[in-house]
């Protein structure tokens, strides 16, 4: 749903020439340090609410009419990366007609110590499915925790029409991998686009002052405060270190191969989504409301 959203209001704004760069909104913690540091910037940061925050909006929509049918109600519980979605989830605009958008946000390790505490031996449960229908993932949803991940995913989107090749060519040799700073330029209806990536806030601090200072320029922004993007959040099983993360991120990407469904927009799922909840409900998978907001 954020590749999708994304990348539509990535071509609106191109259109128009306002707000750009365009910067990511999926990492909280890059929103609250932007909010802090850049606040004459916030506009520029994508109205999309993170992956976290749309998932949640979307599931509370999808079982509301059973739960009032049935007396019940539906509690999101999100298993994240770090303790920036804890506060994110917590936030005033994440809400919809008063009710948050996700209830209760545990880390990964923090799950790990209830599984331990439970007494669940993971190696000895019966394989199952996810619960359908939200169990199915697309190979360009399981990259975004990397960093490089979601400008991929959504590269690889408006790209969908051209020939293979040319998407490839940007992204395997530019957008993936750690270095501090990644670039690439492409092409989308004739017009050259400019994209940037950096992980961890002091890369994010020296590139927007180099862009204030009329020294680079993009149209296209992805930040992850944590070096490495969400595989190295401060959530995550420790100890961390360069190679840890390479592996993390060699990781998803085999996953990203092995998917059967590996683009966005070939997710059944998703798209019946917007043909049905999401269909002119644009505030469930929106927020414009950052710059105001407390955590
Ligand atoms: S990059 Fe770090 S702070 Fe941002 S969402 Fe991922 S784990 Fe959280």
């Amino acid at each position: 749903m954020t590749v999708i959203e994304e990348s539509k209001e990535f071509v609106e704004r191109l259109i128009t020439g306002e707000n750009l760069p365009l910067f990511t909104s999926c990492c909280p913690g890059w929103v609250k340090f932007a909010e802090n540091k850049f606040p004459d910037m916030v506009d520029n940061i994508s109205t999309c609410k993170s992956p976290q925050q749309m998932f949640g909006a979307v599931i509370k929509e999808y079982y509301k009419d059973k739960d009032k049918k049935e007396g019940k109600e539906t509690i999101m519980i999100s298993v994240m990366p770090c303790t920036a979605k804890k506060a994110e989830a917590a936030r005033e605009e994440l809400q919809h007609n008063g009710v948050r958008d996700v209830d209760v946000v545990i880390t990964t390790q923090e799950l790990a110590l209830l599984i331990r505490e439970a007494g669940i031996i993971f190696d000895q449960l019966e394989e199952e499915s996810f619960d359908m229908p939200f169990g199915l993932a697309s190979g360009s949803g399981i990259i975004f925790g990397a960093t490089g991940g979601v400008t991929e995913a959504v590269v690889t989107r408006l790209l969908r029409d051209k020939p293979d090749h040319s998407a490839k060519d940007i992204l395997f040799s530019n957008v993936r991998g750690m270095d501090n700073l990644k670039e690439a330029v492409f092409n989308v209806d004739g017009k050259e686009v400019k994209i940037a990536i950096v992980h961890g806030l002091k890369s994010a601090d020296e590139l927007i002052k180099q862009i204030k200072a009329g020294e680079r320029h993009y149209d296209f922004i992805e930040v992850m405060a944590c070096p490495g993007g969400c595989i190295a959040g401060g959530g995550q099983p420790v100890p961390m270190n360069k190679e840890m993360r390479k592996e993390r991120a060699k990781g998803l990407y085999k996953l990203d191969r092995t998917s059967h469904i590996k683009s966005s927009e070939k997710n059944p799922l998703v798209m019946s989504l917007f043909e049905d909840i999401l269909k002119d409900n644009h505030e469930l998978l929106h927020v414009h409301k950052k710059a105001e907001a407390e955590m």
